[in-house]
């Protein structure tokens, strides 16, 4: 059951490239929130009317040194609202409704490997998605491509918990130059048991739903869609999916059937 908290800030790194990490102790959210879920954040105080749709990024235990409490969320300013939060300092206040939408499926089953594709900020909810896995000993590599070197926020994180970070940059600054697509293509064809787990850009998590439909594997995405409630009701982020036998289109909403949805169902 979602709840609507009044929270302050209790830490907020500015990690380079536009991105922050935030973090809240709010301890509902922290014992009921599973990897993949989304909290709507507003700003009390601001002339953002909206709340904005923000995913989980840590869990209690995702991040060392943190409390029994605390949750964190990763972001990277795009937007008057985005640039709102990235200027209140530690103690200021916010509004948080969640957790909200569906999370990644964790039961991935026994000797599978979890390839986690990010493309920039969609790393977001990888961190808490990795423990998670990692706590069901499930082995995770994390593919992750962005636009430059300063758009990989937490590759640190990663490579400190990950046992293999594959990176990838358009502008060559950091890993190898390309898309996070090619290392998946040759990843994929080297055979195993493997499931897909991709968080970034639309183009490139349809790109990746290809690839996954070429190889036969089973893919999940998490969707980034414009919403304006997060519980279901505006209906500003419903995606045409593929429904029965006749593969009937269908609208479904990103913020209640998602954010994460398998790949095959959508009708990109
Ligand atoms: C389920 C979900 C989870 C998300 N998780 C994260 C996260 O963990 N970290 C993060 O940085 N961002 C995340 N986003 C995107 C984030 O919500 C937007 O970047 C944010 O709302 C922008 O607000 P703004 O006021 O700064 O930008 P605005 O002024 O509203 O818009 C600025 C630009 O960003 C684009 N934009 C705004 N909202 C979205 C959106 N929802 N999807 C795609 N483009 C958008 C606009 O088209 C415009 O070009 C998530 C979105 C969804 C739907």
């Amino acid at each position: 059951m979602p709840r609507d908290l009044s929270v302050e800030i209790a830490s907020h790194r500015d990690l380079g490239g536009g991105n922050h990490l935030l973090e809240v102790e709010a301890a509902p959210l922290a014992r009921e929130t599973a990897p993949g879920q989304f909290f709507m954040i507003g700003f009390p105080g601001a002339d953002t009317l909206l709340r904005r749709p923000f995913s989980v990024c840590g869990l209690p235990g995702t991040f060392d040194g943190s409390s029994r409490s605390a949750v964190h969320v990763l972001y990277k300013v795009v937007g008057r609202g985005t640039e709102h939060l990235a200027s209140r300092k530690p103690g200021s206040p916010l509004s948080i409704l969640g957790p909200l939408g569906r999370g990644f499926d964790l039961e991935l089953g026994a000797g599978t490997e979890a390839l986690l594709v990010a493309g920039g900020i969609g790393s977001a909810p990888f961190p808490a998605l990795a423990a998670a896995l990692g706590a069901r000993g499930i082995r995770c590599t994390l593919l992750y491509g962005a636009r430059s070197a300063s758009d990989l926020p937490l590759l640190d994180w990663f490579r400190a918990r990950a046992p293999e970070v594959i990176v990838t940059t358009e502008d060559g600054s950091a890993g190898t130059r390309g898309l996070v697509t090619d290392p998946l293509r040759e990843r994929l064809a080297r055979g195993g048991n493997v499931r897909i787990l991709a968080c970034g850009p639309n183009p490139m998590l349809r790109e990746v739903a290809a690839i996954a439909r070429e190889a036969s594997v089973p893919c999940e995405v998490s969707l980034e869609a414009r919403m304006a409630c997060g519980f279901g009701v505006c209906l500003g982020c419903v995606v045409p999916t593929r429904r029965g036998e006749g593969g009937e289109t269908a609208y479904e909403r990103v913020c209640v059937e998602g954010p994460v949805m398998p790949a095959e169902k959508l009708a990109w």
